[in-house]
């Protein structure tokens, strides 16, 4: 069976060289004489391998020098009691925008610990926009104000990063990292789970500015400390070193690329002509507010659920496969991080040309 383009929100599709390149060393990385997955946590390989994992992510994402670049476990959902545990520093408020499942998730979360507030919700339109907020919505004594930065289910990106002040913005960029260029300082804490842009699921790349380090309670799980994460840099107890040694071969790819500013450059090609694509045609539509639409994710319908299911199967047939919309929202989904190649976009678009043919 030939590889696919693999249309999926995650786990995603991985660059085939990176594949290539970890399929080559997993017998024996360089001159270990053994795979990584069976080398100490504490050897001199591995150490390497970490601190060059994180010297490439901050060079990628331009993380300042005033933050702790952290390798974590537990998915991007940990994050949603990791960010209240550790946050909670004063008021124990925080102000969450809730702009699809995953906010919604990670706000939930947030109230076993402390006073939540929705300062804006696009629920009530089925998350098809991004709420425009001003610093003076948020609770001035608020800890902190949380973001999803890319929504990857209703296929929605902030346009703008919200002005908080000198309140701390928490951003989950779980389905949009690497993949757009940000000014790290406007946050206090941003975190991805791996498994969009990075690698292996279960793997979470944090980045939290130092003084925001050190104010979880006393009876706070050591695991869930970042302090405990920062002071052992990543290496408290055993981290998950293969992800940890995957995510470094994609940073270096992304490197290989031009870095993030020409995959942006790349990213946004490969949306604009979906998105056209979806706006010429006369059978699909795109529901999401123009200036809102992810980069990503990208969401459409027929309006008739048959036929998107028919889509979906058919599309499958051809090798354009996990195109189906979420389990929850239904529809069409195509999930097209920085390792789907711009011939896949391309191969979508096609089909979607010869399915409207066929299907008027
Ligand atoms: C996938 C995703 C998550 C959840 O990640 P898990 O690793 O499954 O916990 C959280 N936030 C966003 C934006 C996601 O896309």
């Amino acid at each position: 069976m030939e590889r696919v383009y693999n249309f999926s929100a995650g786990p995603s599709m991985l660059p085939l060289e990176v594949l290539e390149k970890a399929g080559k060393e997993m017998t024996n990385y360089g001159e270990a004489g053994m795979s990584v997955m069976e080398m100490s946590h504490r050897s001199k390989d591995f150490d390497n391998i970490i601190k060059e994992a994180e010297a490439l992510f901050r060079e990628l994402m331009n993380i300042p020098d005033n933050y702790k670049v952290l390798f974590l476990q537990g998915g991007g959902s940990t994050q949603f009691a990791m960010v209240p545990l550790n946050l909670m520093r004063n008021s124990k408020k925080a102000d969450y925008i809730v702009t699809g499942q995953w906010a919604k998730k990670a706000m939930t979360e947030a109230k076993k610990f402390g006073d939540i507030r929705v300062v804006a919700t696009s629920e009530p339109d089925v998350y098809t926009y991004i709420p425009k907020v001003k610093k003076e919505d948020f609770r001035e004594d608020a800890d902190y104000v949380y973001i999803t930065a890319n929504n990857t289910i209703y296929g929605t990106r902030y346009p703008y990063i919200p002005d908080t002040g000198d309140i701390p913005l928490v951003a989950d960029m779980s389905s949009n990292i690497l993949s757009q260029e940000y000014d790290i300082s406007k946050f206090g804490l941003i975190f991805a789970g791996a498994q969009k842009n990075i690698g292996p699921a279960g793997l979470v790349v944090a980045a939290i500015r130092e003084d925001l380090i050190g104010f979880a309670p006393e009876n706070c799980p050591t695991m869930l400390n970042y302090k405990t994460q920062a002071d052992n840099d990543s290496l408290y107890n055993t981290p998950p070193t293969y992800s940890i040694y995957f995510a470094k071969l994609v940073f270096e790819w992304v490197k290989s690329k031009g870095g993030v500013k020409e995959l942006q450059k790349i990213n946004e090609r490969k949306a604009a002509k979906l998105y056209d694509a979806i706006d010429r045609s006369e059978l699909f539509n795109c529901p999401v507010n123009k200036e809102d639409r992810s980069l990503m994710n990208v969401v459409f319908v027929t309006g008739n659920a048959d036929l998107d299911k028919k889509f979906v199967a058919e599309a499958k047939a051809a090798g354009l496969v996990n195109l189906g919309g979420h389990r929850t929202v239904g529809g069409m989904r195509a999930s097209i991080y920085n390792a789907m190649p711009e011939e896949g976009v391309d191969a979508l678009i096609a089909f979607m040309e010869k399915f409207e043919a066929e299907n008027k």
